[in-house]
């Protein structure tokens, strides 16, 4: 697999406070590659400056072959990115609002198709202040699909959502990787990362502590001689949950 994404030393301070301490990883085309750490581990902040949200300190960024800091236009014509739903218009409907991010990429796109992706087409003239958690999530992770990018970023897609509602957001992202684009993920859900992602980069105050496969970080851990306090049951709470109440796409 060829690297789509190089980040080279990247630093951030904000002021006196170093938020990313030169961090450097590579991301492969076609992979989840999931960026993972507590509360101002310096997550977004690395993702938004690649995204060309946000400056940098120092260090060197290149996303599909093009330099950061010599074509930030171009870089953000074959990247996605979710927008929070608190910016969308609240009186428009989901149609509506794809035909205006549609004027903003300036591209063709037909909203239905978009919509039968993420399984919002019986949405399409509704508003999103009507809809749940999943489905504000599901159409916002459809706006990064708008000018058929290259890679789209996801900064914590499935905070606050049900069980049903992010293994259905899940299923979504895999379903996007496997039509071809990159994805990059922040998520403090391990479950999520582990099940989602392919490789992760763990990053603590501003540093990667590392970066792996989830299966082989965990064969590391195992190999270090770690065990597990309690022997592993072969269900969670959660399977029950979902079992009880069934897989199936419900009222997310
Ligand atoms: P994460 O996404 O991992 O939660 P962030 O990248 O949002 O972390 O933040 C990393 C650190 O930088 C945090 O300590 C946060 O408070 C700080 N930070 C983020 N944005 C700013 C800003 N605009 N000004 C000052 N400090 C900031």
């Amino acid at each position: 697999m060829s690297t789509i994404i190089t980040v080279d030393s990247l630093v951030k301070n904000y002021g006196s406070f170093e938020a990313v301490k030169g961090i450097s990883f590579q991301v492969k085309e076609g992979e989840i590659f999931g960026l993972l750490g507590p509360n101002g581990a310096g997550k977004s902040t690395t993702l938004e400056i690649i995204e060309t949200l946000r400056t940098k300190t120092s260090g060197k960024v290149w996303v599909d072959g093009l330099d950061l800091d010599q074509s930030p236009e171009e870089i953000k014509k074959i990247i996605g990115v979710q927008l929070q739903s608190s910016g969308y218009y609240p009186g428009l409907n989901l149609v509506q609002l794809i035909d205006l991010f549609c004027g903003l990429y300036n591209r063709e796109q037909d909203p239905m198709e978009l919509l039968d992706l993420v399984n919002l087409r019986d949405k399409a003239k509704s508003k999103v202040k009507e809809f749940s958690g999943g489905q504000r999530q599901r159409f916002s992770v459809a706006t990064t699909l708008i000018n058929n990018p290259r890679i789209i970023f996801l900064d914590e897609p499935t905070t606050g959502l049900d069980p049903q509602a992010r293994r259905s957001l899940w299923e979504l992202i895999r379903g996007i990787r496997d039509r071809g684009t990159t994805v990059i993920i922040t998520t403090h859900y391990m479950d999520e990362a582990e099940y989602l992602c392919d490789r992760v980069a763990i990053i603590d105050s501003g540093q990667i502590i590392a970066l792996d496969s989830p299966d082989r970080l965990i064969d590391q851990l195992v190999a270090s001689g770690f065990e597990r306090p309690k022997e592993m049951k072969q269900a969670n709470l959660e399977d029950v949950f979902i079992h009880l109440t069934g897989h199936s796409l419900r009222e997310d």
